[in-house]
């Protein structure tokens, strides 16, 4: 299955938990990793008085079940010292979250896919654009009609790291 997976990290050397956690998608037995966006830098969504975060997104191909996959995101957060007792979209080293899984609408106690955010978020959608500007969201949006709502100018490409 097609997947598309946002990354972020505010806290310590974020490029290269960023690069890190690129590796560790491509080194999972159940993911290959055939695409990847350039690195941003975003303001903090959410309690204000934090870093700027680095974002991106990749797209994976998956033989993992949407379940499977959102364990071996959070066990990749963790291996990058991800906790989980901070305050709601508060500061963190790196966060994995599942954007779209192929054109699947899933509901579940652990998991909302699309993304609950996705359509609202400049450091999702740029990155999105830069590696498919044509996909349609499950619900027969286009990606391009949520970034014609969604200004860049508090985004930063940062150059090829
Ligand atoms: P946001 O989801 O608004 O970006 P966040 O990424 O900071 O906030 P987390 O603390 O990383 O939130 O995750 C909280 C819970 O969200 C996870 O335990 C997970 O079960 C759930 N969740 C629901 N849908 C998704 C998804 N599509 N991708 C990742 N986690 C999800
Ligand atoms: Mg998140
Ligand atoms: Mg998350």
């Amino acid at each position: 299955m097609k997947c598309y997976i946002g990354l972020g990290s505010n806290l310590g050397d974020s490029v290269n938990t960023l690069k890190s956690a690129l590796a560790a998608l491509q080194h999972h037995p159940g993911i290959h990793l055939t695409n990847t966006s350039s690195f941003y830098q975003s303001k903090p969504h959410g309690p204000a008085d934090q870093p700027d975060y680095i974002n991106a997104v990749a797209e994976i191909e998956t033989t993992l079940n949407p379940h499977d996959l959102l364990d071996a995101l959070q066990a990749i957060e963790q291996h990058h010292h991800r906790q989980r007792d901070g305050e709601r979209w508060g500061p963190r080293t790196l966060d994995l979250d599942l954007l779209l899984y192929g054109d699947s609408s899933i509901q579940s106690s652990r998991l909302t896919v699309p993304h609950p955010q996705i359509g609202k978020r400049n450091f999702v959608l740029y990155p999105l654009a830069e590696i498919s500007r044509n996909i349609i969201f499950p619900d027969g949006s286009t990606l391009s009609a949520h970034l014609s709502h969604v200004a860049d100018d508090d985004l930063i490409k940062l150059d090829s790291p």
